[in-house]
C-alpha cells in the first residue's frame, strides 16, 4: 500500500462498552448540564430532533448533580417534566446511579422495589424518588435493551464500531457482555459486519448461560473475529456515586466508606470459576478497600487476574500489586471528568488518584481505554488527559498529581502493544513481521507533535487485519 501520512499501530481500548456506546450516540447526551433545567431543556429538545428514544424509552445520560446550580440529584418529578407519557431513564454520567420518571416506574411495576430495595431511594413518605443504584440500574437498562431486541443490539454495536474504526481503533476489550449483546456480536458476525477485533469479558448471566453447554472450557471459544476472553465481575461502585469502598471515610461524606460488592471469599471463587474455564477476570475496583479485597483474594489464588480503574491506590500497595503481578487498565481521562475528587478524598488521598507513573514505575502490566461511554471514545483526546491530567483546565486534581503524568511514548506504548496484550488480542498492537496488518494512518507524527496538537491529531485511514475498514 501506498500511504499519505504516518503510520503506526492502532489503538486497543482495553475496557469498554461496545453497544452502549452505540446506545450513547444514539442518545440524549447530558454532560455539561448546568441545571435541572438545562437536564429538561435538552431531554424536549432531543426528542423534537428525533433522537433518544431507544427501545421505546427515552434514554438520556451524562448529567452530574456536582455541576447542577441546584446542587441535588436529578428526581424522577424534575423529569417528569420533561417527559410524561413514555418511560424515561437519565443515567448520571459515572452510569452507576440513575433518575427514572414516573412512567418509568409504572412500567417496571413492583418487581423494582421488590428486588432493588437497596438501591432505590424513598422520601420521607417512603416514596420512590426516581433514583436507583448500581444494581437496579443495571436492571433498568437490560429491560430497555431487552424491549430493542437483538435488532437494536446489532444497530448499536455496528454504530460503536464505525465511530471506533474512524477514530484510529483496530481492537476492543468490550465489557460485561450480556447475553443479548453476545447474540448480537454472532449475528454481526454470521452477516460479516463485525470488523472490529474484540476480547468479549462476560457478565456472569451470560457466562451462566455459557456454562450451562457444559463445555471443557471456553478458552480460545470465537464468534467471528471476537474472542471469547474472560469474566467482567463489580468489587465496588463509583467515586462520583460514592460507591467506591474506601478503608476510611468519603472525606465530603463521613460515615459512609462506600460498598463493598464483592467479599475476599466471593473473589476468591470468581478466580477459581475463571481458571476451571481457562478465562481470564476482570475486576472492577476503584477504591483502596476494593482493591485490598482483590489483592487478599489473589494471594489466595495466585490467578493474575487484571483490575479495571486502579483509581485510588495506596503506597503499600503499589508494590503488593508488582509482586503479585496483577494486571490493570486505567482510564486517563476519569482525571478531568471526576475533578471534584479532592473534595471526596482530601487533600492527603488526592495524592493516590490515578497515580499512573507510579503504576508503571512500580512495573505492572496496564492497558490503557476510555470505559466509554463513560468517557469520550477517541484515543487522542485520552492521550492528552494522560499527559495534561487536567493542568491545562486547571483541574484541582492536577495540582496534587502532577508528577503523575506518562510522556508520550510511554502512553502511545501502553494504548497499543499494552492493551493488546492485557486483552490477549497480542496479535495486534504493534506493527511487525509476523503480526497482523492492524495499522492507521494519523496526518502527523504523534510523537513528533507538540501536547496541544495531539488533540487535533486525525485519523486518515484504519486497517484491521490487512483489511482497510476505514474511510
Ligand atoms: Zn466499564
Amino acid at each position: 500500500v501506498d500511504l499519505e501520512g504516518v503510520a503506526m499501530p492502532g489503538f486497543v481500548d482495553a475496557h469498554i462498552h461496545l453497544s452502549s456506546l452505540g446506545r450513547d450516540l444514539r442518545q440524549i447526551d447530558l454532560r455539561g448540564c448546568r441545571s435541572i433545567e438545562e437536564v429538561k431543556k435538552r431531554i424536549r429538545e432531543g426528542l423534537q430532533s428525533g433522537r433518544g428514544v431507544v427501545g421505546g424509552w427515552v434514554y438520556a445520560r451524562g448529567w452530574d448533580q456536582e455541576l447542577f446550580e441546584e446542587r441535588r440529584l436529578l428526581s424522577r418529578w424534575d423529569l417528569d417534566e420533561a417527559v410524561r407519557d413514555l418511560p424515561a431513564i437519565a443515567i448520571r454520567v459515572c452510569g452507576h446511579l440513575a433518575t427514572i420518571n414516573s412512567a418509568a416506574l409504572e412500567r417496571l411495576g413492583t418487581e423494582l422495589l421488590e428486588r432493588f430495595r437497596n438501591f432505590v431511594d424513598l422520601d420521607e413518605r417512603g416514596e420512590p424518588t426516581g433514583v436507583v443504584r448500581e444494581d437496579a440500574v443495571g436492571y433498568i437498562v437490560e429491560r430497555i435493551i431487552e424491549a430493542e431486541g437483538v435488532e437494536g443490539v446489532e444497530r448499536d454495536i455496528e454504530e460503536a464500531q464505525r465511530a471506533l474504526l474512524s477514530s484510529g481503533v483496530v481492537g476492543a476489550g468490550y465489557m460485561s457482555v450480556s447475553p443479548v449483546e453476545l447474540k448480537a456480536i454472532a449475528g454481526l458476525s454470521a452477516r460479516g459486519l463485525a470488523r472490529l477485533r474484540m476480547a468479549l469479558y462476560l457478565d456472569p448471566e451470560t457466562l451462566k448461560l455459557l456454562e450451562a453447554l457444559g463445555l471443557p472450557s471456553l478458552r480460545g471459544v470465537s464468534i467471528g473475529c471476537a474472542d471469547i476472553a474472560g469474566i467482567k465481575v463489580f468489587a465496588d461502585g463509583s467515586l462520583g456515586a460514592r460507591t467506591a469502598y474506601l478503608s476510611m471515610p468519603y472525606s465530603d461524606d463521613p460515615g459512609n466508606r462506600g460498598a463493598q460488592l464483592l467479599s475476599v471469599e466471593d473473589l476468591v471463587r470468581w478466580c477459581a470459576k475463571a481458571r476451571e474455564l481457562g478465562l481470564d477476570l476482570a475486576v472492577h475496583a476503584i477504591g483502596d478497600a476494593a482493591i485490598d479485597n482483590v489483592i487478599r483474594a489473589v494471594e489466595e489464588t495466585g490467578f493474575r487476574l487484571r483490575i479495571e480503574h486502579l483509581s485510588v491506590v495506596r503506597d503499600d500497595q503499589l508494590q503488593k500489586l508488582a509482586e503479585l503481578r496483577l494486571r490493570g487498565s486505567i482510564q486517563p481521562h476519569f482525571i478531568v471528568t471526576d475533578w471534584w475528587v479532592v473534595d471526596r478524598l482530601g487533600p492527603e488521598r488526592a495524592r493516590w488518584v490515578y497515580r499512573f507513573r507510579d503504576l508503571v514505575e512500580a512495573g505492572i502490566e496496564l492497558g490503557i481505554s476510555t470505559d466509554a461511554p463513560v468517557e469520550p471514545f477517541n484515543p487522542f483526546e485520552t492521550v492528552y488527559a494522560a499527559i495534561d491530567r487536567g493542568e491545562s483546565l486547571g483541574l484541582d486534581i492536577a495540582r496534587y498529581t502532577r508528577d503523575q503524568g506518562l510522556d508520550k511514548a510511554t502512553v502511545l506504548d501502553l494504548y497499543t502493544r499494552g492493551s493488546a496484550n492485557l486483552c490477549g488480542l497480542s496479535d495486534l498492537g504493534t506493527l511487525e513481521l509476523g503480526k497482523r496488518a492492524s495499522f492507521i494512518v494519523v496526518d502527523r507524527d504523534p510523537l513528533e507533535a507538540d501536547i496541544e496538537e495531539l488533540k487535533k491529531i486525525r485519523v486518515l485511514e484504519t486497517y484491521v487485519d490487512g483489511y482497510r475498514e476505514y474511510p
